[in-house]
C-alpha cells in the first residue's frame, strides 16, 4: 500500500475542490459529431479579430514599455474606465476610481470571499447556483446554504426564512452571492419587484450581497434591470466582466466595493495575481474606448436570441411531458426540471452515447452529488451560446431521446 509523504499532505480546504464537470467533458465533446450543450462559452466569433489583432500588435510595437511592464495593483486607468463605461451601458454608473480590475470576476470573487469569510461561516447562494462559484466557497472552508428560486428568482420570503433559521441556530452568514441577471445555471433573472425587498431584507439583516453580474448586458432585447448595487452601494459588493461582452482569454473582470473594503481588496489582489495582464488591459481599453463594442454586443445578443428561440422550440416539439425548463430572456443557459424520479446521470450517459452532453444538475449545489436524494438529481443546464441554431435542435432532439431511456 502506498502512502502519501507527510510532506505532501494537502491541507484540508484541498478536500472541498471538486473536478469543473464542464471541463471534464471538454475531451468528449470535442470528439467529432458531437453536440456540446455544456460549456458556457461565448461565441467570438462577432469579434473584429483582424482588427483587435492590429490593435494589439500596435500596443505592443506602441505602448509596450507599459503594456509590457507591471502596472497598477487596482488596475490601468483605461481597463477601469472600461469598466465603469460597462457599468454606465448597463445603467449603473460609478466612478472609475472605485474599481478594481481583477483577472476575471472568478478572481474578484475569491478575493472577496477570502476578505469575508472565516471558515465555517455561512454563504447563502441560490439554489442552484454557479459551480465555480461554488469551487471558491469550498476552497475558502464557507459553508454554503442555497435559498430556492422559482421564476422569478431568489425568493424573498425563502430567504428572510433561511437568515432567521441560521441565526437561530448561531450561525454566521457573511454574505448572499446572487446572479439576478440570466443565471448561471437557470437563465432566470431576478423580478424588478423583488430586487429591493432582496437588498432590503440583507441590509435590515447586515448582510453584505456580492453581486456576479457577468451577464446584464445580454437580455435579448438588450434592456437592462436596476443593479442590486444602484440600489444599495454600502452593502454590496458588484462583480463585473468582460468575459461574455469581449473575450474570456483576456481573462479581465473587476469588483466594485463599498469603501471600507476597498484597499483590503486591492492587497488582497496583489497579493495574489500584483496586476492582472497589462497587455489585456490595454486591449480592453482600446477596444472598449475605441471601437463600437455597444454594436458588436448587438449582433451577438441576436445570436443568442435566435439560438435561445431555437432550443425553446425544440424542447417544447420533442421532450416528453412531465418535464419543464426556464424560458430565459438573455444569457447563455436553460434549466431542465426532469419527472421526477429521474436520475440526470443516467440520462447523461444515454446522452453520450448519443453524441450530447450538458451538465447535470448536481454540479450546481452544495451537497451529495449522486444518489436519490442529491439536489440537483432530476436537473440539468443547456448552454446555448456556442452552437448554431440547427446544431442545438439536433442536439435537443438526441436529449430528448436519451431523457426518455
Ligand atoms: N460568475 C458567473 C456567474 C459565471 O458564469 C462566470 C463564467 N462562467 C464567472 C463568474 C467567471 O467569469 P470570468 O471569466 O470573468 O472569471
Amino acid at each position: 500500500m502506498s502512502t502519501t509523504p507527510t510532506f505532501l499532505q494537502p491541507a484540508a480546504r484541498a478536500a472541498g475542490y471538486r473536478p469543473s464537470p464542464v471541463r471534464d467533458f471538454w475531451e468528449v465533446s470535442m470528439q467529432p459529431g458531437f453536440i456540446s450543450l455544456a460549456g458556457g462559452n461565448p461565441d467570438l466569433s462577432v469579434l473584429p479579430l483582424a482588427e483587435l489583432g492590429a490593435t494589439a500588435s500596435r500596443i505592443i510595437t506602441e505602448r509596450g514599455m507599459d503594456a509590457l511592464q507591471y502596472g497598477s495593483g487596482t488596475g490601468t486607468p483605461g481597463a477601469r474606465d472600461a469598466a465603469a463605461r460597462v457599468m454606465a451601458a448597463e445603467g449603473n454608473p460609478v466612478d472609475p476610481s472605485a474599481i478594481q480590475i481583477t483577472a476575471g470576476s472568478q478572481m474578484a470573487l475569491e478575493l472577496v470571499v477570502k476578505l469575508l469569510c472565516d471558515p465555517g461561516d455561512v454563504i447563502l447562494a441560490e439554489g442552484p447556483t454557479y459551480v465555480g462559484a461554488l469551487g471558491v466557497f469550498a476552497g475558502m472552508e464557507a459553508e454554503v446554504v442555497h435559498v430556492p428560486m422559482d421564476a422569478d428568482g431568489l425568493q424573498p420570503d425563502a430567504l428572510e426564512e433561511t437568515i432567521g433559521r441560521l441565526r437561530s441556530q448561531g450561525r454566521t452568514i457573511k454574505a448572499l452571492y446572487t446572479i439576478p441577471n440570466f443565471h448561471n445555471p437557470t437563465g432566470i433573472t431576478l423580478s424588478a419587484e423583488r430586487r429591493p425587498r432582496v437588498v432590503e431584507i440583507c441590509s435590515r439583516a447586515g448582510i453584505p450581497i456580492i453581486e456576479d453580474n457577468p451577464y446584464g448586458l445580454l437580455a435579448f432585447d438588450g434592456s437592462t434591470l436596476p443593479s442590486m448595487h444602484q440600489l444599495d452601494p454600502e452593502n454590496v459588493i458588484y462583480l463585473g466582466s468582460f468575459s461574455k461582452i469581449v473575450a474570456p482569454g483576456l481573462r479581465v473582470g473587476w469588483a466594485v466595493a463599498p469603501e471600507s473594503l476597498r484597499r483590503p481588496l486591492q492587497l488582497a489582489s496583489e497579493a495574489t495575481t500584483i496586476c492582472a495582464s497589462v497587455l489585456s488591459q490595454t486591449l480592453i481599453e482600446e477596444y472598449v474606448l475605441g471601437s463600437d463594442w455597444q454594436g458588436i454586443l448587438d449582433k451577438a445578443r441576436a445570436l443568442y436570441r435566435e439560438r435561445s428561440a431555437a432550443v425553446q422550440e425544440a424542447l417544447r416539439e420533442h421532450l416528453p411531458s412531465g418535464t419543464r425548463w426556464s424560458e430565459p430572456r438573455g444569457g447563455f443557459f436553460t434549466w431542465l426540471d426532469l419527472a421526477e424520479g429521474s436520475d440526470c446521470h443516467a440520462v447523461l450517459d444515454a446522452a453520450i452515447d448519443a453524441k450530447v452532453v450538458f451538465v447535470p444538475g448536481t454540479a450546481f449545489y452544495s451537497g451529495p452529488d449522486r444518489g436519490p436524494g442529491a439536489p440537483g438529481i432530476s436537473q440539468l443546464r443547456l448552454a446555448f451560446s456556442l452552437e448554431d441554431a440547427d446544431t442545438l435542435r439536433e442536439g435537443v432532439k438526441r436529449l430528448a431521446a436519451a431523457i426518455r431511456g
